[in-house]
């Protein structure tokens, strides 16, 4: 065997988890990409030390978080009154209004799935730096990777922002330590995500396949789409299980398109009463008014805050009218077995996924108005249905590209 052959039989084999494609990797010229051969999704980040250094900076994330949570978050000040708000105040507010579903969701995107996806990750990692092994350390992995996209620390100081710019002209609005600690957890939480090298980690926790490895007439080969592990699915059989994280594998399969549609025309039926609805409800001195998301960005540019405007404009009415006609796009084209600009339509999944949880900043900024402006007969403002109605349409269209499989677009079975 010669040395060119030898090398690609012994270098690892990665299973593009958008495409599906077996590939194996190339010899390394140091830090950087690895990009899918076909569909040019990234299989790895190679990044020397990054496990080090993710354990590092999520422990001080986590210390940050703590300090954020016990701490005031802001400080609001009324014709002579002030009240300050810790993180849980809108969760608790709008539990007590009645809106436990809402509050749920706030609760679980600002603070509990953050706080396990750092205490997972340091499950997951912290033992590779003591040269030891915990048990679990591969499921607390899955469990860090999943909470990914819903951990929204980012979304939820976007509507901090809004919030502040939307309150500056009613009253005065101080920061409070609770904030600048915020800000500090997540900056240090997403740079040890930008900089992990995930293929590594899982390396360590169950040596990648090779070709040497691999039976070549075990069955159909299959990604794991959990830890990227290259493994045979036996013929005849449909499913079978990662021997590395335990997760399902199977083969891309057309059922699952069923279940898409079923979430997004669930999605695009929320969206209705989401607009037509009051968000919420602002009194002052007695005097209440409710405000549909339209009519709340009508507000913002009576009051000439074009920025933020756009920003509230384009999460809560473009992103979500985007995400229905690019789902439905690769839904029917998928369906119809297109060929169509393949990797184009690849492109466009990679851009639904990363845009869907942006939306969610309206939740969270009616979520923060209402803690802030609670103070009886001067001014309140209260949360109204359509605010649980769109939150609905957020979570629902997530699901529904969650669980679209990009891997059909290139199945030609
Ligand atoms: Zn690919
Ligand atoms: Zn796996």
């Amino acid at each position: 065997m010669s040395a060119p052959d030898r090398g690609r039989w012994l270098a690892p084999l990665l299973v593009c988890h958008e495409c599906g494609l077996a590939q194996v990797q190339g010899a390394l010229a140091g830090p950087g990409l690895v990009l899918c051969r076909r569909c040019g999704a990234v299989l790895r980040r190679i990044a020397p030390g990054s496990v080090r250094r993710a354990v590092h900076l999520n422990l001080a994330a986590l210390v940050l978080f703590a300090i954020a949570n016990l701490h005031p978050f802001l400080a609001f000040g009324f014709e002579g009154r002030g009240q300050t708000v810790v993180l849980a105040s809108g969760v608790a507010r709008l539990w007590r209004e009645g809106m436990p579903l809402l509050a749920t969701i706030v609760l679980a995107a600002s603070l509990l799935f953050p706080l396990a996806k750092m205490l997972a990750t340091l499950w997951a990692l912290g033992p590779f730096l003591l040269r030891s092994r915990l048990p679990g350390q591969a499921r607390a992995l899955r469990l860090a990777d999943a909470l990914r996209a819903w951990a929204m620390l980012d979304v939820f100081l976007l509507a901090v922002i809004v919030a502040w710019v939307k309150l500056v002209d009613l009253a005065a609005v101080e920061p409070g330590i609770g904030l600048w600690t915020f800000l500090g957890a997540l900056i240090l939480a997403t740079a040890a995500d930008a900089t992990l090298d995930h293929h590594d980690l899982w390396h360590r926790l169950g040596p990648q396949a090779t070709l040497a490895r691999l039976d070549p007439g075990a069955g159909r080969l299959v990604g794991c789409p959990a830890c990227g592990q290259a493994a045979a699915v036996p013929n005849g059989r449909s499913e079978g299980r990662c021997r590395r994280c335990g997760s399902r594998l199977h083969p891309p399969r057309r059922q699952a398109i069923a279940r898409a549609w079923a979430l997004l025309v669930a999605a695009v039926a929320f969206y209705f009463p989401a607009n037509l609805l009051p968000v919420m409800t602002v009194t002052s001195l007695g005097r209440g008014e409710p405000s549909t998301i339209l009519g709340g960005v009508a507000l913002l540019v009576e009051h000439r805050m074009y920025p933020v405007a756009a920003v509230v404009f384009t999460a809560s009415v473009l992103v979500p009218l985007f995400k229905f006609l690019a789902l439905g796009l690769l839904l029917v084209t998928t369906q119809r077995r297109v060929g169509w600009r393949r990797r184009e339509r690849a492109v466009l999944y990679r851009l639904v996924e990363f845009v869907g949880r942006w939306s969610m900043v309206d939740v969270f900024v009616v979520a923060l108005l209402v803690a802030l402006v609670d103070m009886g007969a001067l001014a309140t403002i209260e949360a109204g249905m359509g605010i649980t109605a769109f939150a609905s349409t957020v979570i629902l269209t997530m699901l529904a590209s969650a669980s679209f499989d990009p891997r059909l677009i290139w199945d030609r079975t």
